[in-house]
């Protein structure tokens, strides 16, 4: 589709290199989305900072490995590994289409996870602190620091082609920060 253009949103200049990295990392609409997230997350008193972007398929098999392995030696070894214990298969990641990132508040605590997922879910993204997942020893974890855009196209439509522009566009007029009365 033609004839649509999305202006890439000004960086916070507290981002860290790293962190202009990943938000850049995104496509153009998730960009606008983080960015919105950062100021919000400002606003009510916590620094947003930035640990994942878009991802390779080589990318997501690694992390989805070393999840596979922390969760075979237990609770404390994904603690160690900074792992949620929640991680798609390679080829199934929003991640890797550029249209989910992953942050966390700091101060980090649970009424700054609270905070976060309130937000973003306020700007239309869908929560990792919403799923749960039961693991091997019994324990369930969430993935609070995921935020990611729904209704995108899949990887394997990215793949197809054609899909995107459209659906951001369309996403993004949603989401638009005017409409913070929870409606969605
Ligand atoms: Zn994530």
């Amino acid at each position: 589709m033609s004839g649509y253009e999305l202006v890439l949103p000004a960086l916070p200049p507290e981002l860290s290199a790293r962190e202009q990295g990943i938000v850049r990392s995104v496509e153009p609409a998730v960009q606008q989305l983080a960015v919105a997230l950062y100021h919000r997350m400002k606003a009510r008193g916590y620094r947003l900072v930035f640990n994942s972007g878009k991802r390779s398929y080589a990318d997501q098999e690694r992390i989805y490995n070393d999840t596979l392995r922390a969760r075979a030696q237990g609770g404390a070894a994904l603690n160690a590994a900074g792992l949620a214990g929640i991680t798609a298969r390679p080829g199934t990641s929003r991640h890797e289409t550029g249209l989910a990132f992953d942050a966390t508040p700091t101060p980090t605590t649970d009424a700054a996870w609270a905070v976060y997922g309130q937000e973003g879910e306020a700007l239309g993204l869908t929560w990792g602190g919403r799923w749960t997942t039961r693991l091997p020893d019994g324990t369930t974890r969430t993935d609070r620091p995921h935020m990611q855009l729904s209704g995108g196209p899949t990887v394997a439509q990215l793949a197809a082609g054609g899909v995107l522009t459209a659906l951001l566009i369309a996403a993004v007029l949603a989401a638009r920060p005017s409409s913070t009365t929870g409606d969605k």
